[in-house]
């Protein structure tokens, strides 16, 4: 659809939040999953190294996260598939700037500096594969002609879709958004994909489009963004 734009709101509650208001998540792995996996785990490490019995419960544990990979590809896919067929401009947060940003305590996707490496049913249970979404999403642009920006994720948590009052005491919660300056209230998470779509809108509006990695300020304001 030409002239429809919309925001991404990718979260460790939810997958994705889009500015419309939609929700696209879905669980990757059941708790019986969970539980199957952690018995594995355990009869692992009673096995000694090299016996066929070891192998066949390493088997047994891959059966089980191969079917978890195939759910997150799955439901990328179809989200992306979904996204681009109903707007032809689709904004992201840029994650490499999250990244430089980061806290210790870091996110589902990428644990912090200070954290160990997440073992794979832990992350397996919290992956919300912010990275393949994208990868998708750019697939699926190039059969609907929609056009990927990448914008500068700061303080759109903070930032009032309606106003503009920056102020992060206007996230009252995970959930919950109400503008301190004009009560304006909103899912936190689509409040936020909101100001992605229309840091998006006003990148594209520069006129920069289609130059690769290039960065463009805006005159007024401080949106940034860059097309992948
Ligand atoms: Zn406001």
């Amino acid at each position: 659809m030409p002239g429809t734009a919309v925001g991404i709101d990718r979260g460790v509650t939810v997958a994705a939040v889009t500015s419309d208001g939609t929700f696209h998540d879905r669980s990757f792995i059941t708790s019986g999953e969970v539980a199957r996996y952690r018995r594995l785990q355990q009869k692992l490490a009673r096995q000694s190294k090299g016996s066929a019995n070891r192998a066949k419960t390493v088997t047994a544990m891959r059966r089980i996260m191969r079917r978890v990979t195939d759910r997150r590809a799955d439901f990328c896919s179809y989200t992306a598939c979904r996204i681009t067929t109903r707007n032809a401009l689709v904004v992201l947060e840029d994650l490499r700037i999250q990244a430089m940003t980061a806290t210790a305590s870091g996110t589902a996707d990428r644990p912090g500096r200070n954290v160990r490496q997440k073992t794979g049913l832990n992350r397996a249970i919290l992956d919300k594969c912010w990275f393949k979404l994208e990868m998708a999403l750019l697939n699926a642009a190039r059969r609907t002609g929609s056009r990927i920006v990448l914008v500068n994720p700061a303080y759109t948590s903070q930032t009032c879709n309606r106003c503009g009052h920056v102020d992060a005491k206007s996230r009252k919660s995970q959930a919950v958004f109400e503008c301190t300056a004009c009560g304006h209230r909103d899912h936190a998470d689509v409040n936020a994909a909101k100001d992605q779509r229309d840091a998006g809108l006003a990148f594209s509006a520069c006129g920069d489009f289609g130059i690769g990695r290039s960065v463009k300020q805006e005159p007024v304001g401080r949106v940034t963004g860059r097309t992948p």
